[in-house]
């Protein structure tokens, strides 16, 4: 039996903030929606209320909340061989079945996986192994990371000192060394280059920015990405921890826009969520020096790398990504979406709707308040995401039915509508 004090705190009545620390949130904060269920793109209160996910929970439940086919692969696993590392000689089927999979599936020819437990880890891993490359490339000094304003890649310190949205870097003391180049203007990136590019260990870039505001890239800016790092002798990072497994309609963003990286960090949708899990792809650049002395130790890695319950929560996520065509409806989801939404634009408090496939947002006009927006919505049983002051973010589980769709539609143009104080 749970205590009374966690039962209020469950129920969202206690004034009492709950031992919980909670992420992202003010430690004084005492209200909370405790979800307790979750059916395909649909989540249910305490109180037996019914929202729709209008989020995947955070950008990660592709295929739905509930899905037997998952938890049975999880479960027989589990009855198997729960866990066991795979540090030195050890290793596991499931983590070498998901190694191929996503080697064949990966946007760079021969790629080999590096498995760790988030989106974060995958980002430090990342910036780790671009460092190591380098240094045993005689380049010990090539460290600076080279990122976008407004991308985010996560909160480790590797992390935090990647991603472009300076208030989650306050107050956290000295950060790895990084320069920010403009998430839209090549010309920046390309005068950073020229300036710092003989230091620049990796370039790292989200394809269409997720967290930091649903951001597409302008025509061209991957691909010249590709062509500076090149130029300069730095790897090129595809942070599609967001972006991967079909939320752009495609594998990969790299796909999308017709980039051939060095290194892919993805997490999230890779399991859509049921066992955390993050991993790199790692292309033959880094291979090709990795692999080259039979005594080199890559000393890097965590004890839950290649978790094989969870590596056969990947392999069953990706089995229904496949069968169910979710890259197909990925598309039809996000060309719903936008329709949709598109018609609530009305140049004064809804500006304009930005996106691609299934990852979409909403510009609010000047004097908005994205979370009160937000709140309204929740108040109708659709759970988007407030971004600052001016963006409200829909990335759906992409089994979410046409009917949802539009209830997620019809809350946003209720919750923006003329008579609705959205400041
Ligand atoms: N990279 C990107 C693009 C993300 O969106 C996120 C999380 O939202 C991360 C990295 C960090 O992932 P995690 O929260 O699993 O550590």
């Amino acid at each position: 039996m749970l205590d009374f004090t966690v039962r209020q705190h469950l129920r969202g009545r206690s004034t009492i903030p709950t031992p919980f620390l909670h992420p992202f949130a003010s430690p004084s904060a005492d209200r909370f929606v405790t979800i307790v269920r979750g059916e395909g793109a649909g989540v249910f209160d305490a109180d037996g209320r019914r929202y729709v996910d209008a989020l995947a929970s955070l950008w990660y439940c592709n295929v739905g909340h509930g899905r037997r086919e998952v938890i049975e692969a999880m479960t027989r696993q589990l009855g198997t061989l729960e866990a066991f590392h795979t540090f030195e000689r050890f290793t596991n089927e499931p983590a070498e079945q998901l190694a191929a999979t996503l080697s064949e599936l990966a946007p760079m020819p021969d790629a080999r996986v590096f498995l760790v437990d988030s989106g974060s880890e995958a980002v430090d891993s990342a910036i780790k192994l671009a460092r190591l490359t380098h240094a045993l490339d005689g380049q010990p000094d090539r460290t600076l990371i080279v990122s976008r304003r407004h991308g985010y890649h996560g909160v480790t310190l590797g992390g935090t000192s990647a991603q472009g949205l300076p208030a989650n870097r306050e107050l956290f003391g000295p950060l790895l060394p990084r320069v920010e180049i403009e998430h839209d203007d090549l010309a920046h990136a390309e005068a950073v280059l020229a300036e710092h590019g003989d230091r620049v260990a990796l370039v790292i870039a989200e394809p269409v920015i997720a967290a930091g505001g649903v951001r597409p890239p302008p025509p061209g800016y991957l691909p010249g990405l590709r062509r500076l790092c090149d130029e300069h002798g730095a790897l090129l990072c595809l942070d599609e921890v967001v972006c991967g497994f079909g939320r752009l309609g495609a594998w990969w963003g790299a796909d999308v826009y017709d980039v051939v990286p060095d290194l892919v960090t993805f997490a999230k949708g890779v399991t859509s969520g049921y066992a955390p899990l993050g991993g790199v792809l790692v292309g033959t650049a880094i291979r090709a020096r990795l692999e080259a002395d039979p005594e080199f130790v890559l000393r890097h890695g965590h004890t839950y790398s290649g978790h094989p319950t969870v590596c056969a929560a990947a392999l069953a996520a990706l089995d229904i990504t496949r069968s169910e065509a979710l890259l197909e409806r990925a598309r039809l989801v996000g060309d719903r979406l936008a329709a949709g939404l598109l018609e609530a634009v009305d140049g004064e408090r809804v500006v304009g709707v930005r996106g691609e496939g299934a990852l979409r947002a909403v510009a609010l006009g000047p004097g908005a308040d994205a979370p009160t927006v937000r709140e309204h919505m929740l108040e109708q049983g659709v759970i988007p995401r407030a971004i600052g002051d001016d963006t409200i973010a829909f990335c759906p589980p992409l089994v979410i039915e046409d009917a949802d769709l539009e209830r997620c539609v019809e809350a946003f143009a209720s919750a923006t509508a003329p008579d609705v104080r959205v400041g």
